[in-house]
């Protein structure tokens, strides 16, 4: 049984880690629920077609980083790869359409996804995410970007840029794709070879293209922003006042692309320039037609998720100790060992955060191990009498067994 490792792109979350992750959830608790976010949990796995039908079948993640398997009794499942499409599953199963509207839920889960690993790329990673369903007003959208702005500002992420963009509705979207293909198709000899073998499944993807004869050819390229409807760029402008009322920098990409099919109207996404190539730590957007597509009634909708692990490796927090010990039950002889157990018991009963000796040590092993811990307070057991010892002022005093929780409360709590 030697040598097993985690799989490839996994990773073990120690305590160290635990902590810090635990004050992600924290503040992403504090400042979404502050804006009537409430949280939601979907399961770890759904039917292989919800991400087919919502994510789509032409996108990366639906192409070729699914886990799928079969249920053994011939379904297709899948492993979540996102949080979007199964909230809008459970918006639909349960009926929220008949709550008020709109309907806001963030969740805190594991996703996943089989990419190539590095650094800020995994296999399971985590995400922190907000939906709202039931309104297509622009103040939604702008109160989400803020609220995404405000969770990485509080959890001290470095070198943020927030760009923005709108894609429109899908049906002029179309036809920008088509009269895009046709520009590249014109300046081919201009392109990157891997450009060109893109043009007919992702002509967007031009855009990001580094290659110097490309990058030349595309500032000449059809944008997205001159095909998008008079309704849909009156709604993108509403989103960027308010944006601007609040004193929120953004810059405006037409050439923004994002991984995922379902997007309609306000796209965005937030880097950060102290992560590496993975520089992507959140983003989301608008989402009208998805509800739909997964059999709801028209609902529109939209919603971000940001990469817990990102925000841990942009942001350069103190470690966050651990819970401090109040007291630490020492004892002197095996005997006392049920006297301990009990002791510690009672005072977690009382409220603090209690330990005994649970390794067999000696005494001098008790107190040097109490030590490591940071114990405030020693209870130390002998026969006869207890001896509580502040570990601090390094005093000692005899006192009743019984009078042990009473005398710590008393300085501590
Ligand atoms: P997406 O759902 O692709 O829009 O991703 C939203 C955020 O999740 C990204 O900005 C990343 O912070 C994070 N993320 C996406 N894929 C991964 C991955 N494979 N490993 C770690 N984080 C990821």
């Amino acid at each position: 049984m030697s040598g097993l490792q985690a799989p490839r792109g996994t990773f073990d979350v120690l305590p160290d880690d635990a902590r810090r992750r635990a004050l992600v959830e924290r503040v992403a608790q504090r400042v979404l629920e502050a804006a009537g976010y409430a949280r939601i949990e979907t399961p770890a796995f759904e039917a292989t077609e919800l991400f087919a039908r919502g994510v789509g079948e032409a996108t990366d993640i639906v192409a070729k980083e699914m886990y799928t398997f079969d249920d053994g009794g011939g379904r297709s499942l899948t492993l979540r790869p996102e949080g979007t499409a199964p909230v809008c599953r459970a918006y639909v199963e349960h009926g929220m359409h008949k709550l008020s509207q709109p309907v806001r839920l963030w969740y805190l889960s594991s996703f996943f996804r089989h990419e190539a690993p590095q650094a800020g790329r995994y296999r399971q990673f985590w995400q922190v995410g907000a939906e709202a369903l039931g309104s297509d007003d622009p103040a939604l959208d702008a109160e989400s970007i803020v609220l995404l702005a405000e969770l990485l500002a509080e959890l001290g992420v470095r070198d943020v840029r927030l760009r923005i963009a709108s894609l429109g509705a899908a049906p002029e979207r179309a036809i920008y794709r088509d009269d895009l293909a046709v520009f590249l198709r014109e300046h081919s000899e201009q392109l990157s070879a891997e450009v060109r073998a893109r043009i007919e499944l992702n002509p967007l993807r031009a855009f990001d293209s580094d290659h110097p004869g490309t990058r030349a050819a595309m500032v000449f390229a059809p944008r997205l922003a001159d095909y998008i409807s008079v309704a849909d760029r009156a709604h993108f402008a509403d989103v960027c006042e308010l944006l601007d009322e609040v004193g929120l920098v953004y810059e405006l990409d037409a050439t923004l692309v994002r991984g995922l099919d379902y997007y309609t109207r306000t796209v965005f996404e937030f880097t950060s320039d102290a992560l590496g190539a993975q520089s992507g730590v959140g983003g989301g957007g608008r989402y009208d037609r998805l509800v739909e597509q997964l059999g709801g009634q028209p609902t529109p909708g939209l919603g971000w998720a940001a990469g817990v692990e990102r925000i841990l490796l942009a942001s350069d927090g103190p470690p966050v100790a651990p819970v401090p010990v109040d007291l630490f039950v020492a004892y002197t002889a095996p005997g006392l060992r049920n006297a301990a157990f009990t002791l510690a018991s009672a005072a977690r009963r009382a409220g603090l955060a209690a330990q005994l000796e649970l390794a067999g040590r000696g005494l001098k092993g008790q107190m040097k191990f109490a030590g490591r811990l940071g114990a405030r307070h020693v209870a130390i057991l002998g026969a006869e009498e207890t001896v509580l010892k502040d570990m601090e002022s390094g005093e000692q005093r005899e006192v009743g067994r019984g009078e042990v929780i009473a005398a710590i409360k008393r300085v501590t709590l």
